[in-house]
């Protein structure tokens, strides 16, 4: 019989259960043994979903991340969050979430660990800090509580750790550091945690070693070898579980390694499959990761099983399945999506929907008839991130970018923007607030028609302009109230894409996305943006930024066909929003703002893989924008901290503004930006929106000055740095009003350098 088994399981629950539980226990509304009875019953239903499974995980599940609760488990929660903390949950979550007292300028607040992507997903995770020498400890109560309840309820556990090199990896900030010292410091709570695991009953354990799929250098090779070498001596079957990509230069290694079996993501390194298949020691289990836990499309039987079988002739009962990694990344069950039509329904399968599939598909193979001829070699095709080389890509054609130098432009738009130097703008969005949000959920249910609901949503666009007139900003905004999500908010418009109503997956902590779904081929049909950018447009005489969401990014927070590559789904996005950059013009916008917040996380794991990846999302960029008068101001908008890597590219998108997230890094990002030359103009953040803490004017000359380094003046924007739809209307107008403060504050200075240039007699 072929073993099944899970790599992790949603742990948010169906209906966001556990989101609930945490957020009303954060808000003092609930006990903690109150949110660990709703953690309680999450796992059992969770286990429930998965009872015909040989192995079910348990640890996959989490209060707020996996990766905080290695860092607990193995006593390397820094000191700071323990003091002053009632109890090991009150420290977990201040690691998580911080202890944030509003108002306080920054003295007393205890900002939490860092946070960041986990791999090339849309999950975040809390990154740990190796910087103290204190020893580790094992402290492992909240394993064992789940353990407890695992076996309690008579499920077939298999514990899921993160392993030992990734951990160290994950905290290292990828620098080359050797990082030999912190493992050896670690291993030996390493073993100690799979003692406690031995003790309570585990025979095998999955043990996660992403890092395997990603280029190594010698020493984290080296790393990776001396660890397992360390535990494997243990009674215990090691399942050493790779995912998100092929193994390449790392495959040698993990065929050598001392461990029990090996998990190799099958959507994504189908072609690594028969070469594992034939280098593992005779003993070792090969896990095939055959169903896509990235994707929520059934998975294909008939083709799964064809190039399985000859892998199964060669394994036998070495052969496990399970999903390619854990089904975190999708949602739970499609079973409560009752407004999806039929045609788009059955076409995909979420985690519960894909637990079956697994089951089928071990059935198959079990039923089959061992092959007489030689295997047959399986099929090749690999999907690393989707890149899919069934069909040529389609070529982008440059007679789509119109649009002449940026230096002509620049003199284009502002002989009718006219605009004043350092022009004073904002990202887009303008506090959502409770009434916005109620507005439009009793407008989804039918308790206040489209009438009704506009007419509000038009109130808060008149408040967003009074306040930005009043504030004296250069370049308004809407303010995006109704928007319930930049990309479900143009999802919901353009055709080609479903909407779920509980597709739900975890992005960190208590906090979800909703992708939406491109089914088939998207097209626009009807102006998306016009009537709102119209209307505020009609309330000032200042110039009002149309604002769309752009094609990368469309794309990368969805999920996306399977028979398309994406790189062509892509360029349809692109055209759909090159139509509405056009509708927008021709209403009489003349600046329009294309975010592309998720540019940059689509980057391919693999350094090799990268520049085809950015050559696509810029020409998809170049296509969205391209279409536009050359007296049309094009902005773009990204919130990261990190350029270095894509900079070629963002150049090459042309953008005549981008605004980017500096502050934090205090303008020192700029410092790429100078070192490209890049062209053209830029809006550095000069404020954290993610703060509450109020800006002081002072703060904001500062960082401006310290951009006028780098940035020309005739180049130089000034705005926050991301939209603020989560801030308080009272914050923000207090955050504005010393930016604006700051603007005209070196306006006035460069007037008074200039006219004193002027006046005075030349010195000769
Ligand atoms: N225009 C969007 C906003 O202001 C941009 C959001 C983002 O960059 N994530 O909210
Ligand atoms: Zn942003």
């Amino acid at each position: 019989m072929t073993t099944i088994h899970n790599l992790g399981f949603p742990r948010i629950g169906a209906r966001r259960e556990l989101k609930r539980a945490l957020e009303t226990y954060w808000r003092g509304e609930t006990t903690a043994s109150e949110l660990q009875q709703t953690a309680a019953t999450v796992r059992e239903r969770n286990w429930a979903y998965q009872r015909e499974l040989d192995w079910v995980p348990v640890f996959d599940f989490s209060l707020y991340d996996h990766v905080l609760d290695t860092t607990l488990a193995l006593g390397n929660l820094p000191e700071r969050y323990r003091i002053g903390a009632v109890d090991q949950l009150d420290s977990y979550f201040r690691a998580a979430r911080g202890k944030s007292q509003r108002g306080a300028a920054g003295a007393g607040t205890l900002h939490a660990l860092e946070m960041t992507k986990w791999f090339d997903t849309n999950y975040h995770y809390l990154v740990p800090e190796f910087e103290s020498d204190s020893p580790f400890e094992l402290d492992a109560e909240h394993f064992v509580a789940q353990l407890r309840q695992a076996r309690a309820l008579g499920v077939r556990f298999k514990p899921v750790l993160l392993g030992p090199v990734t951990y160290v990896w994950l905290g290292a900030k990828r620098d080359e550091r050797d990082p030999n010292r912190v493992l050896e410091r670690l291993l030996p709570t390493y073993r100690r945690l799979l003692q406690m695991l031995i003790a309570e009953g585990a025979t095998w354990v999955q043990i996660d070693e992403p890092l395997l799929v990603t280029d190594l250098s010698t020493p984290w090779q080296r790393a990776v070898n001396l660890a397992y070498e360390a535990l494997s001596d243990l009674p215990l079957k090691l399942l050493l579980t790779t995912y998100f990509g092929p193994l390449k230069d790392n495959l040698e290694l993990v065929t050598q390694l001392p461990v029990s079996g090996v998990h190799l993501d099958a959507i994504r390194a189908r072609s690594e499959a028969a070469t594992l298949a034939e280098r593992l020691p005779d003993d070792r289990i090969l896990s095939l990761g055959v169903v896509d836990g990235r994707n929520v499309w059934k998975c294909d039987q008939a083709a799964t099983l064809s190039w399985l079988a000859p892998l199964h002739d060669r394994l036998a009962e070495r052969l496990w399945l399970a999903p390619s990694c854990s089904l975190l990344h999708v949602p739970v069950d499609l079973a409560q999506e009752d407004q999806l039509v039929p045609e788009v329904a059955n076409k995909l399968a979420f985690a519960v929907q894909k637990l079956a599939e697994l089951k089928q598909l071990s059935a198959k193979v079990d039923e089959r008839e061992p092959a007489r001829a030689a295997a047959t070699a399986p099929a090749t095709r690999d999907t690393p991130q989707g890149i899919d080389h069934r069909s040529p890509p389609e070529p982008t054609r440059a007679v789509e970018f119109r649009r002449a130098a940026f230096e002509r432009r620049a003199a284009q738009q502002s002989q009718h923007l006219r605009l004043p130097t350092y022009p004073t703008t904002t990202i887009g969005s303008f506090p959502q607030t409770t009434a916005i949000r109620a507005a439009r959920a009793a407008h989804r249910v039918g308790k206040l028609d489209t009438a009704g609901y506009e007419a509000q949503m038009r109130q808060e666009i008149r408040r967003a302009i009074e306040v930005q007139e009043q504030l004296g900003l250069d370049v308004l905004v809407h303010g995006e109230a109704e928007r319930n999500d930049m990309v479900e908010y143009f999802a919901e418009q353009l055709d080609g894409f479903a909407i779920t109503r509980f597709g739900w997956v975890q992005s960190y902590g208590s906090r979800c996305v909703k992708p939406p779904i491109v089914h088939a081929d998207v097209t626009w049909t009807k102006p998306m943006t016009v009537a709102w950018t119209q209307y505020a447009q009609s309330l000032t005489d200042k110039p009002v930024k149309g604002m769309l969401t752009g094609p990368v990014t469309l794309l990368n927070w969805s999920f996306v066909r399977e028979d398309r590559t994406r790189r062509e789904v892509c360029v349809q996005l692109a055209r759909a929003v090159r139509e509405e950059v056009a509708a927008l013009e021709r209403a009489g916008v003349t600046i329009v703002q294309i975010d592309e917040a998720a540019l940059r996380e689509g980057l391919p794991l693999r350094t090799a893989d990268r520049a085809e990846y950015l050559d696509w999302a810029v020409a998809a960029f170049r296509v969205a924008s391209g279409g536009a008068a050359d007296s049309t101001q094009i902005h773009t908008h990204m919130c990261y901290s990190r350029f270095d890597d894509i900079m070629p590219a963002i150049v090459a998108m042309d953008a005549d503004v981008i605004t980017i997230e500096t502050s934090r890094s205090n303008m020192k990002l700029l410092d790429v930006f100078d070192q490209h030359h890049y062209p053209n103009a830029i809006g550095p953040g000069v404020y954290d929106i993610h703060s509450p803490n109020v800006p002081t004017t002072d703060a904001i000359v500062g960082r401006l000055q310290r951009a006028l380094r780098c940035v020309p003046d005739e180049r130089l924007w000034v705005n926050p740095d991301c939209g603020l739809k989560t801030r308080e209307w009272d914050e923000v107008i207090d955050a504005l009003r010393n930016m604006v403060e700051a603007a005209l504050f070196l306006r006035r200075r460069r007037q008074e350098a200039s006219d004193a240039a002027t006046t005075e007699p030349a010195r000769c």
